[in-house]
């Protein structure tokens, strides 16, 4: 459904701006996301295509496509979990896998975090004042299991104030497509409330709803504190646009994944 994004013609052009995201290729060849929003905090991030670092790789072995995403990134390493659908938010202060959860925080400057997605939404989470960065894998059961919310709390547990976060919701499968059954939908309602409704919308199919992940996820980061003006959602269903990301509803079980990537420089 959003056909915006276009093949950039120059190397390190602007090509497109769709929520302050925009395509951009970088001189290794790669085609990356950037969010103009957190490029003005100060922070070091990009989202992968799959023009950039194999998607398998990404998916299996993330610790070195992570090496590789943090030297571009003039950042020592990166740190990953081992995503599992939670509401789990853990700290890293190192590189390599940081434990099962599906939130990641650190104040460590020079260490990314990088999530893996082949559909989910990934969301980056950076404070102004440079104390901490983070993600949040914000699938459905986690959402569910209140991943954002959980990681907006261990980000003001540092010391950062909700108002001087900045939040960018990477591509992910979107409410164009992102089709779930009634049992979601009423696990969504029972766990973030009754305005949850607002996020399904019919699709068609009896005791089918689409599932908007990307305004959930706005909703509990505003619940959470954030400024509705510094959050900023990508608006790139992977579904759509499977040409430039790996989608496991598209592709199966063999669909690699895609990294966002986010890290504090070093000082
Ligand atoms: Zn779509």
């Amino acid at each position: 459904m959003n056909n915006r994004v276009m093949e950039p013609s120059v190397t390190g052009q602007q090509t497109d701006s769709h929520g302050g995201f925009r395509l951009e290729r970088l001189s290794n060849g790669w085609l990356v996301g950037r969010f103009a929003a957190l490029e003005v905090v100060g922070v070091s991030h990009l989202v992968t295509t799959r023009q950039g670092p194999d998607v398998q790789q990404v998916r299996h072995d993330p610790a070195s496509a992570g090496r590789e995403i943090a030297r571009l990134l003039n950042l020592e390493d990166a740190a990953f979990l081992e995503q599992v659908h939670g509401g789990e938010v853990v700290m890293c202060e190192q590189g390599g896998c940081a434990g099962f959860a599906d939130g990641l925080v650190t104040a460590r400057r020079g260490l990314a975090v990088l999530g893996k997605s082949g559909d989910c939404p990934i969301v980056l989470i950076a404070d102004r004042q440079g104390r901490a960065v983070a993600f949040a894998h914000a699938s459905w059961r986690a959402t569910v299991a209140r991943i954002v919310p959980a990681t907006v709390h261990r980000l003001v547990s540092l010391g950062c104030r909700p108002s001087d976060l900045v939040a960018g919701i990477c591509p992910s499968a979107g409410p164009c497509c992102y089709e779930v059954g009634d049992e979601v939908r009423a696990a969504a309602l029972r766990a973030v409330g009754p305005h949850a409704v607002a996020f399904f919308h019919p699709s068609g199919s009896p005791a089918k709803y689409r599932f908007d992940l990307w305004n959930a996820s706005m909703d509990a980061l505003v619940r959470s504190g954030l400024a509705r003006a510094s959050i900023h959602i990508a608006g790139i269903c992977t579904l759509c646009r499977n040409d430039l990301f790996p989608s496991h509803r598209r592709e199966g079980n063999a669909a690699g994944r895609f990294a966002a990537v986010v890290g504090l420089p070093l000082g």
